[in-house]
């Protein structure tokens, strides 16, 4: 799934690529697929695009808006699998989710694994969807400050007992995150993923703050993680130092041996060493 450093590393490439390109023809999916949410028909999506010049492109959490100008917004969110450009006479893949061409003969497709929205919306009315509605502050933004954090997590406490991992994993809480990078950065803060947030102190949590902060930098900056895609299909920078890989091989930090546990509906791997 793709998570922020994703969603901002596309959002780059098709400001780079593809803003200013006019869109030929959209389609929907050839694919069916019950969990792609669409919210428009297939000749509604393809009369609403014809025409229209990208705009730029900018992400929110696990959202990526595409405007479509003038007057739509494309909005692509919650998915993984890949969003691809593809040059001229490029062969189009067998299955897609969205398929849009563009004048200069060059085209975009989008195909997601598990679930994801591919929506068409008036101009504004993309930020009344749920979820990209009330979206609470992300970790690239400027009001995501260590007082910020700290006020989040006071809110949080009087909740039922919430974990490290549950913080960083579940509804959004802190919006962008997801299971890969929620395992990178708990190894940073050197907390275990059961570990109850209500009992930090002020030193574990600045240093799950930054671990946040320094995460998701890191893997922007790399152009997203090692096991997704960007948008030329090339695979992100930033290796993980805690998933799949790295059990069985001694710890980075301490030596000691990683290990795998499986906890709220996924793996975590983890230093038992290091991670309390
Ligand atoms: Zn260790």
């Amino acid at each position: 799934m793709f998570e922020l450093p994703e969603y901002v590393t596309l959002a780059r490439e098709m400001n780079e690529a593809l803003r200013g390109k006019t869109v030929q023809r959209g389609q929907l999916g050839n694919s069916p697929h019950k969990f792609v949410w669409y919210n428009r028909s297939h000749e509604e999506f393809e009369r609403l695009t014809e025409g229209k010049t990208v705009g730029e492109a900018w992400a929110k959490g696990r959202w990526l808006f595409v405007p479509l100008e003038p007057g739509y917004v494309l909005l692509l969110g919650e998915c993984g699998g890949k969003v691809l450009l593809h040059p001229l006479g490029a062969e189009l893949p067998q299955k897609y989710h969205l398929y849009i061409t563009f004048r200069d003969g060059t085209f975009l497709t989008a195909t997601t694994q598990m679930w994801g929205a591919m929506e068409l919306y008036e101009e504004g009315e993309e930020q009344n969807r749920e979820y990209v509605k009330d979206m609470r502050t992300t970790p690239v933004e400027p009001g995501f400050t260590f007082d910020y954090f700290c006020a989040l997590l006071d809110d949080l406490a009087g909740e039922k007992a919430r974990s490290a991992k549950a913080l960083l994993t579940q509804e959004q809480i802190i919006p962008g995150l997801g299971n890969a990078i929620a395992q990178d950065i708990l190894f940073r803060a050197r907390l275990h993923p059961r570990h109850p947030i209500a009992d930090l102190n002020t030193e574990q949590r600045q240093s799950l703050y930054d671990a946040i902060v320094d995460t998701v930098g890191e893997a922007i900056a790399q152009g997203g993680r090692y096991d997704e895609y960007d948008l030329y299909n090339n695979r992100g920078g930033y290796v993980r130092i805690m998933d799949k890989n790295a059990l069985g091989r001694p710890c980075p930090e301490c030596g000691g041996e990683v290990e795998k546990i499986q906890y709220l509906g996924g793996a975590c791997y983890l230093c038992p060493n290091c991670q309390a």
